[in-house]
């Protein structure tokens, strides 16, 4: 994808973007306070949703087109670009017809490629730069596709935003961060800037501060916290705004890591320590060939013995002995689960194998 970065968007905005302002454009004079209170502050973009895309009706469901006026006004107060949600051909339109700086797309819409084909045709030929909320579903694929799809009708001031993944077995987050998704974005599209929305994923001010950080600390591009100058009479998403003073203590207490370029010295003491995890990897890949060895020999051992493949109890006390061990030497049990089920499940795959059974086709 031909991608331009985002800091060469013309709009100011630097390598750890900062974003901030309300859930949703409540009134005009809500809007004008809250940019107040932000301004000279270092968020160089104001947000507010105007179309709120609600999951059950009944909900305050966004002030619609009205409310851009507002944002022109929170753009003469702060001077830094807008920014607001489409989600359809009449939201971009008007959108664009108001001056927005920036567009974005939301989780509930890149999740569905035929409203995001329809947002594109409405962008075709339009040089406007447009951030893509991560889909519902931790489904890497569809958010890949929404920027391609964006990217084929010529936007190329593209961004990620990444808002967590729902999932109804999480306690902690409003939306599972699953950090590997962004990082993997990033690998996958060049040049890409992904930030992060830790108001979306948190659900509660509490955990803000510290799931910024972890962004920061996974090399995410930016920030886009939700901020209210009332958080708890907010008319969407209350619990988890803040005021722009915590917005501005949780922006000073980041602690923004530095790259290699920056810290050129640090790159021999860092190598010394990857040739020695290449080291270790060599081993592992090494011992494991090694235990598959051993797999094959029991497998055609139970072929000539008749002996059936799968002995449940062996299995268990395995299981118990190795997790045991593993938690023993710090590791977590989630993991020595899932590496443990991994041998297994290649284990009988192989001894299967090994007993050549004869497989019979049946025609009718
Ligand atoms: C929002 O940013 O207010 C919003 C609706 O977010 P999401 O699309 O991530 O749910
Ligand atoms: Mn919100």
């Amino acid at each position: 994808m031909d991608i331009i970065d985002i800091k060469d968007w013309g709009l100011g905005l630097s390598e750890h973007t900062l974003i901030a302002g309300p859930c949703s454009a409540e009134s005009r004079q809500q809007i004008e306070t809250i940019a107040q209170d932000l301004k000279g502050s270092r968020v160089e973009m104001f947000r507010a949703g105007i179309w709120k895309p609600r999951t059950r009706p009944g909900s305050f469901e966004g002030i619609g087109k009205e409310a851009l006026a507002w944002l022109k006004s929170a753009k003469d107060i702060m001077n830094v670009p807008v920014t607001v949600e489409v989600a359809k051909t009449s939201h971009v339109e008007a959108a664009l017809k108001a001056g927005v700086d920036v567009l974005w797309i939301g989780a509930r819409t890149t999740v569905n490629p035929f409203s995001v084909q329809e947002i594109c045709e409405a962008l075709r030929g339009v040089d406007v730069p447009v951030m893509v909320k991560n889909p519902i579903n931790p489904d890497l694929q569809l958010w890949l596709g929404a920027l391609e799809r964006l990217n084929k009708v010529g936007i190329n001031k593209l961004a990620a935003i990444h808002r967590g993944f729902s999932d109804p077995y999480e306690k902690r987050y409003r939306n599972k961060p699953e950090w590997s998704m962004p990082i993997h974005l990033k690998r996958l599209v060049n040049g890409i800037s992904v930030i992060c929305d830790p108001s979306h994923i948190s659900g509660t001010r509490e955990i803000i501060a510290s799931v910024s950080q972890r962004a920061i600390n996974f090399g995410l591009d930016g920030l886009m916290i939700e901020t209210h100058h009332d958080p708890d009479n907010a008319w969407s998403d209350a619990k988890q705004q803040v005021t722009p003073d915590t917005l501005n203590i949780i922006l000073d207490n980041l602690n923004f890591r530095e790259t290699l370029e920056e810290h050129p010295e640090a790159i021999s003491t860092l190598d010394q320590f990857r040739q020695k995890i290449d080291l270790l990897d060599t081993q592992i890949i090494e011992l494991f060939a090694d235990r598959f060895q051993v797999i094959r020999q029991v497998g055609d051992y139970k072929r000539e013995q008749n002996l059936a493949v799968y002995q449940p109890d062996r299995w268990q006390s395995v299981m118990e002995s190795r997790l045991k061990s593993g938690v023993k030497k710090n590791m977590t049990e989630k993991f020595m689960k899932s590496l443990l089920f991994a041998i297994h499940e290649e284990s009988v795959k192989i001894q299967e194998s090994r007993l050549k059974v004869k497989e019979q086709v049946f025609k009718k």
